[in-house]
Order: C-alpha cells, then sequence, then structure tokens
C-alpha cells in the first residue's frame, strides 16, 4: 500500500462532480477509516473540501464535495455589459440564444480592442 496524502485524496474527491462518500473515499484510497479523516479533516481546515451528513443504509457517513471557487466577476462583463443571463427570465436555449450572443460579440470586440 502506498502512502496516501491530502492531494491524492482531493483529486478523488474533485473528480466526483456530485460528491464522494467518506466512507466510498477511504476504499478508493485503501486507507484506514482514521487515516481517511485525518486526510479529510486536513482538506476541509484548508478549505478545500466541503463536508455534510449523509445516510446510507442507515449508516451515518459523510458526502464531501470539492470546494468551488468564488466566481472572478470580472467574468460576467464584456466591458461594461454585464452578461444578460444575470437578470434573463427567458426559458433557456443557449445554443440559440441572441442575448448572449450580442454580448459575446461584444466580448469578443472588448478583447480584440485590448
Ligand atoms: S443564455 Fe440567453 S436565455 Fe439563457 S439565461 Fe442567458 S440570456 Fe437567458
Amino acid at each position: 500500500m502506498t502512502v496516501k496524502t491530502e492531494d491524492d485524496a482531493f483529486e478523488v474527491i474533485r473528480s466526483h462532480r456530485r460528491g464522494v462518500l467518506q466512507s466510498e473515499l477511504r476504499k478508493m484510497l485503501d486507507v484506514d477509516s482514521r487515516k481517511c479523516s485525518r486526510l479529510v479533516t486536513k482538506l476541509i481546515e484548508d478549505g478545500r473540501v466541503e463536508r455534510s451528513d449523509y445516510r446510507k443504509d442507515g449508516v451515518k457517513t459523510f458526502l464531501l464535495r470539492a470546494s468551488r471557487a468564488p466566481a472572478d466577476p470580472s467574468l460576467l462583463l464584456a466591458g461594461t455589459e454585464l452578461i444578460p443571463c444575470v437578470v434573463c427570465e427567458h426559458e433557456c436555449v443557449v445554443e440559440e440564444c441572441p442575448l448572449l450572443m450580442d454580448w459575446m460579440y461584444q466580448l469578443a470586440i472588448e478583447e480584440i480592442q485590448e
């Protein structure tokens, strides 16, 4: 058995977009529950992982998810124009949205001018 690090645990957690149960993580990493708990605790303390209570077959465990990095607000702007999705009330069909197309066109112009 190789030594598992927090980074190993984080990679497994991050690869499961819907999260992974701590009891499953332990098996995937091939570590005992104590070691798994230590790895997870460190990841939580570092803000890399979020943990919530979960019951599977009546047994208490935890659901682990990678923390999301806060969005960069500048990515929502094309120049001074805010992406239309923020206040949109239309039924969304992204591929056919003229509002989004106009915004992306504006974004492309802004990038060319920089
Ligand atoms: S892509 Fe268009 S329809 Fe969808 S949320 Fe954005 S602005 Fe609204």
